[in-house]
């Protein structure tokens, strides 16, 4: 191995379970992270300072001021200047670590893209904030035979469990009726701690890494979840259902785009429109809204606005985001009244 590299990684290379070989496998490693919020952030720092070969990042999201007392690789100017999450991890990321190549995509994974977003990866690795993402993540992976990391935390605590298609227990052998997941808590109604995330990030990113590095025997095989308020510590072996709709059956009904709608809500009083390829021209938008719109602002990648009591994000490919309704009518109207129908 090259001397500057050896001294780069030293400390991990002494960890006899990975040593030398291990690291040359980890710097060839190519893997995909979804979701860039507390977990996401958190373990890809924490991977791309191991010495990942490459990471893509795949985000919807652009930082906001209340992100940043949890998502560690974004700063106030990153939140000042409503950067996407993917657009602003990449830049960081990349300070951090050169000799990894990052790629950040700023796009909604849905049924459209997922599978081709995915493919041709080691590892996928959960950073997602809702159960819908993480339903088409597990039939991707199942469906690709590509292992992931299922991993959610909210309040104090987290869970996480490593799936490997074929091999482990998969998502839906866990979660055999989504339907009772309706009533989700999220990090919008009950808030969480970074130290939660900090916790189920890094065993993310331990399993990641003994995975990339080919030590499947040293994977934990089992649904951990922690909790940093009471210091709770549960470990479940969970067992493959024979008759899973999903890794038995095969049937990938999140893929097929069945349980997509157009419209999500997404935290407590915010509506996204998913409106795919429509290729907006943000700057004529932005002068259109002038006369209309309060404090229009805008980036490379996306455009805001405030027409009090609301406030729209809306990015190039048409996608937008609604602030201050939960209301799919109102979000609707508005982004018809402003954007176009
Ligand atoms: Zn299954």
């Amino acid at each position: 191995m090259d001397p500057k590299l050896y001294e780069r990684y030293s400390r991990q290379i002494l960890f006899t379970e990975i040593g030398e070989a291990g690291q040359l496998r980890l710097l060839e490693a190519r893997a995909a992270l979804v979701g860039c919020g507390a977990l996401g952030t958190a373990l890809a720092n924490l991977l791309v300072r191991a010495g990942l070969g490459s990471l893509r990042i795949i985000d919807r999201d652009f930082v906001e001021p209340s992100n940043l007392q949890r998502q560690t690789l974004f700063v106030e100017a990153d939140a000042r200047d409503a950067l996407p999450k993917a657009v602003a991890a990449e830049r960081r990321l990349r300070a951090i670590n050169s000799g990894v190549e990052i790629e950040g995509v700023v796009a909604d994974l849905g049924p459209h893209n997922a599978e081709e977003l995915l493919a041709s990866y080691a590892l996928i690795l959960d950073g997602t904030d809702n159960f819908e993402t993480r339903c088409l993540l597990n039939d991707a992976a199942v469906k690709l035979g590509v292992p992931w990391i299922y991993a959610a935390a909210v309040s104090s605590y987290g869970v996480t469990m490593t799936i490997l298609p074929g091999v482990t227990a998969c998502l839906a052998c866990l979660v055999r009726t989504p339907a009772q997941q309706g009533v989700e808590e999220t990090c919008d109604t009950v808030g969480v701690l970074s130290a939660a995330a900090g916790v189920i990030a890094s065993i993310q990113a331990a399993e990641a890494i003994k995975l990339l590095v080919g030590k499947r025997e040293a994977l934990h095989g089992q649904l951990i979840s922690f909790d940093v308020w009471s210091g709770r510590f549960q470990a479940i072996r969970v067992a493959r259902n024979p008759g899973c709709v999903t890794c038995a059956r095969r049937e990938f009904r999140y893929l097929e785009g069945e349980a997509q709608p157009r419209l999500t809500l997404c935290g407590r009083d915010s509506v996204q429109i998913h409106e795919h390829g429509r290729q907006l021209d943000l700057a004529a938008l932005g002068r259109r809204l002038q006369p209309t719109a309060a404090e229009v602002r805008s980036n490379d990648f996306l455009l805001r606005f405030r027409v009090p009591p609301y406030e729209m994000t809306v990015f190039a490919d048409g996608r937008a985001i609604v602030k201050g309704t939960r209301d799919p009518g109102v979000a609707r109207s508005l982004y018809a009244r402003y954007i176009g129908a």
